[in-house]
């Protein structure tokens, strides 16, 4: 027997434990360790049942996701084979569940005959995450357990749910008492089926789960959803099969699984889907920063203004549970930010999301203040006042005189040099900038921009913290716009311009939500508002002076007061939240393309505007890697993910163009630098790195 399991018998039970640190992940050799321990205790005439446990406590978080993709995943036993031998043990199985079953780790639990759990355990299956559907019986056993449409719950939500539920829904057989109990509770409960003489197991509660449901519901499902699932493919895998768990006994039930799980796994999105995760685990590694490197102590944080983004950054720590001091000039703006938090965390109570006691816990640990004194003992000071380089410099000198030494003095700024607020400080080693997203208390991406003087324990610090209030930080270095915004500007520069060259704003947007885009450009500009992208683009004016026609039509909107949603009008027209085209908006391009000379056409084809935004887009994602601005390609996938609402399906604008083939991208922009003349010359320069990589026949895109 190998180490991964250990295995005893006390008094006719067979405890199996687990013992493959951190979560018992059930690769290949986990599995041959299970199935041998548990055909050796089925053997033994001595062993009337079997309690399956994790040793360290967790059960198990699931597959080996480093075997996706490899010949390991379907190596003897394969998953499903191992599942469907412990289904006909003949002796009951109990799986006791501590901490964690999820993914494959649930699959494991349900074809135990029985499961027991502590309290706080979470119960879920999250294969859709990864493009995925369960494919070790789950998605034929748990329907038959607890009903379709709570089944599908769980598999399509990709949701944990607690332990109570699950007892509640039929999942869990019972709960133990506590963490510390459960082996004893398991042993307690495995001799209570004993002395009932109860089966192996007990006969499925819902023998045809499609009786569970009205005829129509997968219909009604499909149609209730299909829209917000875009072209994702997983989902509708997951409902083929469990409208296979209604149709079909369980053994044809098993094998439509295995094949719909097949497909999956050998789909696209699910590749990039896989990617993603695994840019996530990437995005914490950072050049001169290691383990080793010592962490500050953040216990108490400060936030200069609490306008729209201070007050979220605020709400973030204070759910973590950190005191935060939120400080203003007036006490009337002071009054009216707090008055904002209130009011967000009341929609909360409303939803249910929160009791009102703990929105109470909460304001009590915000503490607004009008001095700056009040700063003295915060460990971490994060700037959120307007955008103006003059009133944040300010706000430095001023940070640098009342802040104790060692504070991470921090800003929010969405532009501006780092460096150069830094510079305006004694200790430019403990500035640091945090670019929180737009609603910061909900937007999941930080993009922790490192200054050319930030010291590695200030980034060190800055990355725990972000990852202890939810967030996923995203290392940028220093330029216009960092990642996220500098790749923005071209990728809206062509949108703006196609408008002016004859495209509607909806023929725009319309191409890029078709490849599931969160919102087309366009629309996100009038809910970020045309005045805001007005601003922004003023800030860096010298940059862009050269082309009359850049962002023109923007601009023009502007002037006219369009400043999109929040005045009812900007390149679409709005009445309450619904969007309509305007036909003043063409004229209005058509107008200004006849001044600068811009010829129209009276069609643009979707192709068209699809390579001349994403290739854009993507071209600039690779010059950032280039100069060393994005440490990975995979890191400029995950800002353009999570803040700028790019279908992680796709993987990111960089997966994307190694799907697309680096080879065509850069096909497309010198076919569009020819094309559109002087305008194509001035904007359609490839980057060297992309030159570089399709010349030496690469693929992916690295730094060479
Ligand atoms: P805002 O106008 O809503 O809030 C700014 C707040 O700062 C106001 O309440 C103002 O009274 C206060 N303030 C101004 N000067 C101050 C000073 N000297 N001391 C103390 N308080 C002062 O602006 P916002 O949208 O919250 O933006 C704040 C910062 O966040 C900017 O740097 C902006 O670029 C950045 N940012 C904004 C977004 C966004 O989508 N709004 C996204 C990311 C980053």
């Amino acid at each position: 027997m190998t180490t991964l399991v250990h295995y005893r018998i006390e008094d006719g039970l067979a405890l199996i434990g687990l013992a493959r640190p951190p979560v018992n992940a059930l690769g290949q050799p986990l599995r041959a360790a299970i199935l041998d321990a548990c055909e050796r205790a089925a053997a033994d005439a001595s062993v009337q049942a079997i309690i399956l446990f994790g040793e360290h406590g967790l059960f198990c978080a699931g597959a080996d996701i480093s075997e996706f993709g490899t010949d390991a995943s379907f190596a003897a036993p394969d998953l499903p084979g191992l599942l469907l031998r412990l289904t006909e043990l003949g002796k009951p199985l109990i799986a006791a569940i501590g901490t964690l079953a999820l993914g494959g780790g649930l699959e494991l639990a349900l074809a135990c005959g029985y499961r027991i759990s502590e309290p706080t355990a979470r119960l879920g299956l999250p294969e859709i995450n990864l493009g995925l559907l369960p494919g070790a019986g789950g998605t034929q056993r748990l329907p038959r357990l607890i009903g379709v449409a709570p089944a599908l719950d769980m598999m399509i939500s990709g949701q944990p749910i607690g332990a109570g539920r699950a007892l509640e829904l039929g999942l869990l057989d019972r709960l133990a008492g506590s963490i510390e109990s459960l082996l004893d509770d398991a042993r307690a409960f495995a001799r209570e089926l004993l002395a009932q003489g109860a089966p192996a197991r007990r006969a499925s509660r819902l023998d045809n789960p499609g009786e569970s449901v009205a005829t129509d519901f997968f219909s009604q499902f499909r149609a209730a959803n299909e829209p917000r699932w875009k072209s994702r493919l997983a989902p509708r895998l997951v409902l083929a099969a469990v409208e296979a768990a209604c149709n079909l006994p369980l053994n044809e039930g098993l094998a439509r699984e295995g094949a719909l799980f097949k497909e999956a796994e050998a789909s696209a999105q699910s590749a990039a889907l896989r990617h993603v995760f695994f840019a996530e685990r990437e995005a914490g590694r950072i050049p001169g920063v290691g383990n080793d490197t010592p962490l500050r102590g953040i216990d108490k944080v400060a936030v200069i203004g609490a306008g729209t983004m201070g007050g979220g950054i605020a709400m973030n720590f204070v759910n973590a549970g950190i005191p935060v001091a939120l400080l203003e000039l007036k006490s009337e703006s002071l009054d009216r930010g707090l008055a904002n938090i209130r009011k967000n965390y009341e929609i909360s109570v409303k939803r249910g999301k929160l009791t009102a006691e703990q929105l109470e816990q909460r304001m009590e640990l915000l503490f607004g203040t009008v001095d700056y004194d009040d700063l003295a003992d915060a460990d971490l000071v994060i700037e959120a006042v307007f955008e103006k380089l003059e009133i944040k410099q300010q706000v430095f000198r001023t940070l640098d005189q009342v802040c104790k030494p060692g504070a991470i003095l921090a800003s929010n700024t969405s532009s501006l040099d780092v460096d150069v607020i830094a510079a305006t400080t004694s200790r430019p080693q403990d500035v640091i900038g945090l670019h929180f997203f737009s609603p910061a208390n909900v937007m999941r991406l930080l993009e922790v921009v490192r200054g050319k003087a930030t010291a590695p324990d200030v980034l060190a610090t800055t990355m725990k913290i972000a990852k202890r209030i939810g967030k996923l930080p995203v290392i940028s270095g220093v330029c216009f716009g960092f990642i996220g915004n500098r790749m923005l500007e071209p990728y809206n520069r062509e949108a703006h311009r196609l408008v002016l060259e004859g495209a509607t704003p909806a023929q725009v947007d319309a191409v890029l939500t078709s490849i599931d885009m969160n919102m087309g450009v366009l629309s996100m500009i009038d809910l970020a508002g045309v005045d805001v992208n007005f601003l922004v683009r003023e800030a860096n004016r010298a940059a862009t002076e050269h082309d009359p026609s850049y962002h023109i039509v923007g601009n023009e909107l502007y002037k006219l007061g369009r400043f999109g949603q929040k005045t009812g009008r900007g390149f679409y027209l709005y009445e309450g939240r619904e969007r309509k085209e305007d036909p003043e908006v063409p004229a209005l391009a058509e107008r200004i393309a006849a001044e600068l000379g811009v010829a129209r056409r009276e069609s643009i084809s979707p192709q068209e505007i699809h390579d001349r935004c994403l290739f854009m887009l993507i071209n600039e994602g690779i010059q950032l890697l280039d100069e060393g601005i994005a440490l990975r390609a995979s890191d400029v996938d995950l800002v353009w993910i999570n803040g700028y609402g790019f279908p992680a399906h796709l993987g990111g604008p960089m997966h994307y163009a190694e799907q697309l083939g680096l080879d065509k991208v850069l096909a497309g922009i010198r076919h569009y630098r020819q094309e559109l003349g002087a305008y194509g010359e001035m904007w359609f320069q490839p980057a060297p790195l992309l030159e570089r990589l399709v010349a030496a026949g690469q693929t992916r895109i690295e730094k060479v």
